[in-house]
């Protein structure tokens, strides 16, 4: 057995590009911060969503 069956898989954190293990807690973040940093840009609307979210999207069951 070699140590590289058990590499994590790991990708870029969005926010500061850190390396993030899967396993971690705020996934795919590296850590709260960059969490609330993305949360941050979607409330001041550098995010935009494509069309206006109707009645009919929430209703979903
Ligand atoms: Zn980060």
């Amino acid at each position: 057995m070699s140590d590289n069956d058990k590499k994590k898989q790991t990708i870029k954190c969005p926010t500061c590009g850190e390396k993030v293990s899967e396993d971690v807690k705020t996934f795919p973040f590296c850590n709260k911060q960059c969490q609330l940093v993305d949360l941050n840009k979607w409330f001041k609307g550098d995010y935009k969503i494509s069309r206006p979210i109707e009645q009919a999207d929430l209703d979903e069951v």
